[in-house]
This record gives C-alpha cells, sequence and structure tokens, in this order.
C-alpha cells in the first residue's frame, strides 16, 4: 500500500524548511521589537472552547473544525485558531493579574476542514499577536503597524491593508435590524448560505464570496453610519494614528470577518495571488465571554504558507551555505575524517563527512550536487605532515594547509 500525506496537508521539505526558519526568524524579530512574548499552547483543546468564543454559527465552528472524542469520553478538538487559546491560557495562568497589557505572539499548526486550493490548506500555520488589557486605539495601531512592517519587510508587492469597525453590543443590533431591513426582500436572491445568516448573523452576509450576494451586498446600508459615538471615535481615532504612521489603507465597509467574537476594528492585508495574508481585529468581549473579567483585547493572524508564497522573492536570496565536505583520499581515514569535523564544528564551522563509502571522485561528485563551496581533502601524507588539502569548488583552485589554520580560514572565507 502506497501512503500519501491527508488531503489538506502537505510536507516541508528540508529546502522549503528552511524558508520556514527564515520567516520565522524574521517575524520574531518584529514581535521582539514591539515588546511581545511567546506563548505556546495545546495543538488541542476542549470544542466548547471554541464554539462558545469563535462562534456556533461561524463556518469554522459549524463547518470547519476536526473535534473529536477520546478515550475518556471528551470532546477535544485540533485547533482551528489560536486566539480562543490564548484568552483560555490568559485566564488559566492569571495573566491578568500581571502588569498589562499582555503582549503575546505564537506561531503553529492550525486545522480547519476547508475545501483544499491553492493557499488553503486543511493544516495550515499562522503566525499570530494579541494584546490583552488595553482598549484605546493606540493598541490597535500597533497590532497594525507590527504586521505592516513586518509584511513590508518581506518586500510582499502590492500589499493593501482593508479596514473596517463592526461596532459593539451597543450599536450593531440597531445595524443589524438595517441590513435586515434591506436584506429581507432578497430572500429568493441570495445564496442558501446566506440565507441562514439572515437569522444567525446578517452581517457574514456582507462578506460572501458568492457573486450574486456580492452584488446584492454592495447596496447594503454600512455600519459607519449607526456606530455609537464612542465606536465612532474610536475609529476616527486609529485611523488618524495610522495616517500619522504613514501606513495607507482603505476603509471597506464591507469587511466584517468569520469571526463572531470582533467588537469595533476589523482588518485584514491583502495582496495580489494570494488574497488575505492577515486578519485580526479587536475582541472587547471574548475575555468576559470565556468566564474572565471585562478585558479588552486585539489581535491579528497571518496565514503562513500564504505569506510564503507572496514573498518567495524575499527568501530566494537567502540559501544558507552548505556544509564543508571532508573528502577522504585512502582507506581507513574515516575516523580521521571524523575528529577533523569534530575540530571544525567546535570552531562553529559547519562540516559534513563522507558516510557512504565513496570514492574520492564520488565523494566530489556528492559535494558538487550538494553545491559545498569548500571541500577539504584528508590523504595519508598530508595527514602525516598535518596539513589538508582545501580546494575551492567554484574556482576550483586547491592549496594546501596547516591543519590547525584550518577553521580560521573557512570562518574568513
Ligand atoms: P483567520 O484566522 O480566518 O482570521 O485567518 C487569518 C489568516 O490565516 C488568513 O488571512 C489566511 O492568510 C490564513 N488562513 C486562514 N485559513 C487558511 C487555510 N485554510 N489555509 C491556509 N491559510 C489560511
Amino acid at each position: 500500500m502506497k501512503y500519501k500525506a491527508p488531503r489538506g496537508t502537505r510536507d516541508i521539505l528540508p529546502g522549503d524548511a528552511q524558508r520556514w526558519q527564515l520567516l520565522e526568524e524574521r517575524f520574531r524579530r518584529y514581535c521582539r521589537l514591539y515588546g511581545f512574548s511567546e506563548i505556546r499552547t495545546p495543538i488541542f483543546e476542549h470544542t466548547e472552547l471554541f464554539q462558545r468564543s469563535v462562534g456556533e454559527e461561524t463556518d469554522i465552528v459549524s463547518k470547519e473544525m476536526y473535534t473529536f472524542t477520546d478515550r475518556s469520553a471528551r470532546q477535544l478538538t485540533l485547533r482551528p485558531e489560536a486566539t480562543a487559546a490564548t484568552v483560555r491560557a490568559y485566564l488559566e495562568h492569571n495573566l491578568k493579574e500581571g502588569p498589562q497589557p499582555v503582549k503575546l505572539y505564537y506561531q503553529g499548526p492550525m486545522f480547519r476542514y476547508d475545501r483544499p486550493q491553492a493557499g488553503r490548506y486543511r493544516q495550515f500555520h499562522q503566525f499570530g499577536l494579541e494584546l490583552f488589557g488595553a482598549g484605546a486605539p493606540a493598541a490597535d495601531a500597533e497590532i497594525i503597524a507590527l504586521s505592516y512592517e513586518f509584511l513590508q519587510s518581506l518586500s510582499i508587492k502590492d500589499l493593501k491593508l482593508e479596514i473596517n469597525s463592526v461596532g459593539c453590543p451597543l450599536c450593531r443590533p440597531a445595524y443589524r435590524e438595517n441590513l435586515l431591513f434591506y436584506l429581507q426582500p432578497l430572500e429568493k436572491e441570495v445564496c442558501p448560505d446566506c440565507l441562514h445568516r439572515f437569522a444567525k448573523n446578517p452581517l457574514r452576509v456582507l462578506d460572501c464570496k458568492n457573486e450574486k450576494c456580492r452584488s446584492l451586498a454592495a447596496a447594503a446600508p454600512i455600519i459607519e453610519h449607526s456606530l455609537c459615538p464612542p465606536c465612532g471615535d474610536h475609529f476616527s481615532q486609529l485611523l488618524r494614528a495610522l495616517e500619522r504612521l504613514t501606513i495607507p489603507f482603505a476603509v471597506n465597509p464591507r469587511l466584517v470577518r468569520g469571526l463572531d467574537y470582533y467588537t469595533r476594528t476589523a482588518f485584514e492585508f491583502l495582496c495580489d495571488g494570494q488574497g488575505s495574508v492577515a486578519g485580526g481585529g479587536r475582541y472587547d468581549f471574548l475575555v468576559e465571554h470565556c468566564g474572565g473579567p471585562p478585558t479588552p483585547g486585539v489581535g491579528v493572524a497571518f496565514g503562513v504558507e500564504r505569506l510564503l508564497l507572496a514573498a518567495e522573492a524575499e527568501f530566494l536570496k537567502f540559501n544558507a551555505a552548505p556544509p564543508v565536505f571532508i573528502a577522504t583520499a585512502g582507506e581507513g581515514l574515516e575516523e580521521e575524517a571524523l575528529i577533523l569535523a569534530a575540530e571544525l564544528r567546535a570552531g562553529g564551522v559547519a562540516a559534513e563527512t563522507e558516510l557512504m563509502g565513496r570514492n574520492l571522485k564520488g565523494q566530489l561528485k556528492y559535494a558538487g550536487r550538494k553545491g559545498c563551496r569548500h571541500l577539504v581533502i584528508l590523504g595519508e601524507r598530508e595527514l602525516s605532515q598535518n596539513m589538508v588539502i582545501l580546494r575551492d569548488m567554484v574556482s576550483g583552485v586547491q592549496i594546501e594547509i596547516e591543519r590547525g589554520q584550518l577553521t580560521g580560514r573557512l570562518k574568513t572565507s
């Protein structure tokens, strides 16, 4: 029987893994610059956590969760996103008692039973930021600024930031009514999903991907006119902060995002080809909803696979140099090669030795195929004189060099 990775999952092979590492390092660098610390939560959580926080009516909870019962009859779910888990950890470990705000970042796999296609997987990866305890627009601005700088650093072409306010539990119900008043006569024209949304969450009709629904949504009333004064002020202060930070944005009154917990700010970074590469927003009632004290929060999640596709050009430049290859010219020199490799590694030079028992020609071929820049050749004669041969694989030039000078020489070349 031939096994294949399950549909919607991917292996990250060694060549690719290097690009993942570079991207992860880049993200960490920006997190450090802004004072965010890493949190690692489990891959699975109690199903109820997601039902309660993400929302029963969202696509994620109603259609896309990988849920299972364990051997003790617990209902568990592979995390479809990490905000809920971060809130759970924030409460469980009393991070709310420490200095506020609490600024966290995470990275790791998420699981959604979505229809796989380019840039959409069932196991995908996210980087994310969560900021708890600060309700001011400056906190939203900080999350967006970090995201923007990180994305800018990846030289993503045609990066766009779209932003909206989805109001709060005070002003949203009136807008919801307005929207329903507009939508109800269109009952027969919207897609079945949207018809279902009429009753549960009509705002989601605004970001339905169906062409017909999109054209109907284009003429729908917009939320901006229904925002209560505090939500309106929050939004305008945030937009002003973004202008002062010279972060370009476009207000998209139809941006609502697929998770129920958003209040006030919702935003998305998009680019040509990949669509949405990151999305986030404010969730001022989520902590309370999960059993904690009233605690405002704001966050963002980046889709790592999409970032890598969008930033392809950026990481092509970085190809980590392969190790120096230590070849042996003659029988029984394998141990000597191991010792020399240990000397080089102790000096911080990456080194590999022959493990396949090939002759010198075969070893040279291997080093060439691996793209090794330098080759060290160990022969009987050189060994007895405490020398080695160092060959530059690009120019083909080779020199004899004292063994004790080899590490220093390789470090500077
Ligand atoms: P969300 O958690 O739905 O707000 O999504 C945040 C980001 O994660 C999106 O902008 C995408 O880049 C990425 N993303 C969401 N779902 C998937 C998926 N199924 N496959 C790959 N990336 C995804």
